[in-house]
């Protein structure tokens, strides 16, 4: 599946469950293990603080412990393997140049 990245702002909750399922680790987009948040590097890289919380569920602080963790590690925008609703296709593109 393809990466989107999204700001970390943006992040909603289908972002986060495909991630948590994924291999790919939303902040270096090198290879995790699924039901991780993050790989090995990134995960060890973490405050301790942030690393407990990201053991909060979905709906009770994750979605912020994951944010923290993200700017912790430097990133504005994570890689989830989502895809993104927001690309439209570039329709306008073909309307008479030369008129
Ligand atoms: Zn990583």
């Amino acid at each position: 599946m393809k990466l989107a990245q999204i700001a970390i702002d943006d992040l909603n909750i289908p972002h986060l469950v495909s991630s948590l399922r994924s291999t790919c680790c939303p902040a270096c987009a090198s290879s995790k293990r699924t039901k991780w948040s993050l790989c090995k590097r990134c995960y060890a890289a973490l405050s301790r603080a942030t690393a407990t919380s990201l053991y909060n569920p979905i709906g009770g602080g994750y979605e912020k412990a994951m944010a923290d963790a993200l700017r912790d590690l430097g990133k504005s925008e994570a890689h989830v393997p989502f895809p993104k609703r927001t690309n439209r296709p570039h329709n306008e593109r073909n309307t008479k140049e030369s008129a």
